[in-house]
């Protein structure tokens, strides 16, 4: 067939709208519709590309010490026989939400942080674990992190901000920028929190630590906020908010909506556990 212009463009134009032609998907647990247009395997591919080189880059720092690790690496093992569990109980097919977790800690007692990759790659910082206490709090911020996995916001958030970006940033690029850097919508943090609530409760840990973290973490918040007196102050301060609280609105609201969904998951699955 000779090279026609016409064509060429048409089937270009095809191709490009089948590409980003948007399709939905329904979140597991709180059942809404997510625009989610992006293939897993991309998403896959550069968000390892990415974990790994975050683990080259912290690699003096990751915590080693395999006792530590198994402690929190059997806290996560647990919250994935939670999550199955909960497809078991709504007769639903677990395979399109099963991951290869995977969880690290980075030593580091000033960060008071954690986050979840697209490819189910979970970061904590080792002050997050201490701040959490308990083996109950620790399901808290995995079963949180795993939500946002499950729940597949990332994909969602790239999904949403396709723009004109995509060709000029190129795709490697944009979901980077969207999907690392930016902070979670509130409706995600709080759908994650519900979906963590539910997991952890699932695996067999006690629900009512997920209001009592945010309670802890909503007092700390105070705490430091009365030390802002002047502009030097303010920037170490800054550096000391955790960043669980910078990144996750309203922790007040959020310990209110905890405690209320512990007594609901209690019920809901009470002839289940
Ligand atoms: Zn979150």
């Amino acid at each position: 067939m000779k090279f026609n212009r016409r064509n060429f463009i048409k089937s270009t134009a095809i191709c490009g709208c089948s590409l980003l032609i948007p399709s939905c998907s329904t979140v597991p647990v709180t059942g809404r519709k997510q625009l989610n247009w992006v293939p897993e395997r991309m998403i896959k591919y550069i968000s390892d590309s990415y974990y790994y080189d975050f683990l080259d880059e912290n690699y003096l720092r990751i915590e080693k010490d395999e006792k530590y690790m198994k402690r929190i690496q059997d806290i996560g093992y647990n919250i994935e026989k939670g999550i199955k569990k909960y497809f078991e109980f709504q007769n639903e097919d677990f395979r399109k939400f099963k991951f290869d977790y995977e969880i690290n800690v980075i030593k580091d007692k000033r960060t008071l942080n954690a986050f979840a990759m697209a490819n189910a790659k979970i970061v904590l910082y080792s002050r997050i674990i201490d701040f959490a206490e308990s083996d109950d709090g620790i399901a808290v911020i995995l079963g949180h992190e795993m939500g946002h996995v499950i729940a597949r916001h990332v994909q969602e958030r790239i999904s949403q901000r396709v723009t004109l970006d995509i060709l000029t940033l190129g795709i490697a690029e944009l979901v980077t920028e969207i999907g690392f850097f930016l902070p979670w919508s509130r409706k995600q943090e709080s759908e994650a929190d519900y979906l963590g609530i539910n997991f952890m409760y699932l695996a067999g840990y006690n629900p009512d630590a997920a209001s009592k973290f945010w309670k802890k973490l909503d007092d700390y918040i105070n705490e430091v906020k009365k030390y802002k007196i002047d502009g030097d102050i303010i920037t170490a301060i800054n550096r000391r908010m955790p960043q669980w609280a910078k990144t996750h609105p309203s922790a007040k609201q959020r310990y209110k909506n905890l405690n209320k969904w512990s007594d609901e998951v209690k019920e809901k699955y009470k002839n289940f556990i």
